[in-house]
């Protein structure tokens, strides 16, 4: 099953992380408002939902 990822490099630590709003099963986090977003692998189940979300295109889907 594909998941997601977020590139740290890309995310510019929005106040409200759209991508985290967009997924159903509540999988991305801001562990603090400098650092960027994270995903939890074991809850994503790699639907791709936050990935439009994304204004900065810093969510990507890989296969693991
Ligand atoms: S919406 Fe994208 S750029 Fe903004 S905090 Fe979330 S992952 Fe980072
Ligand atoms: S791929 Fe789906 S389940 Fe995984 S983080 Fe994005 S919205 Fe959430």
């Amino acid at each position: 099953m594909p998941k997601a990822f977020i590139d740290p490099d890309k995310c510019t630590r929005c106040e409200n992380c759209q991508a985290a709003k967009a997924c159903p099963v509540k999988a991305i986090f801001r562990i603090d408002s400098e650092e960027a977003a994270v995903v939890e692998t074991r809850l994503c189940r790699g639907c791709g939902d936050c990935i439009a979300k994304c204004p900065a295109c810093a969510v990507v889907l890989k296969e693991i």
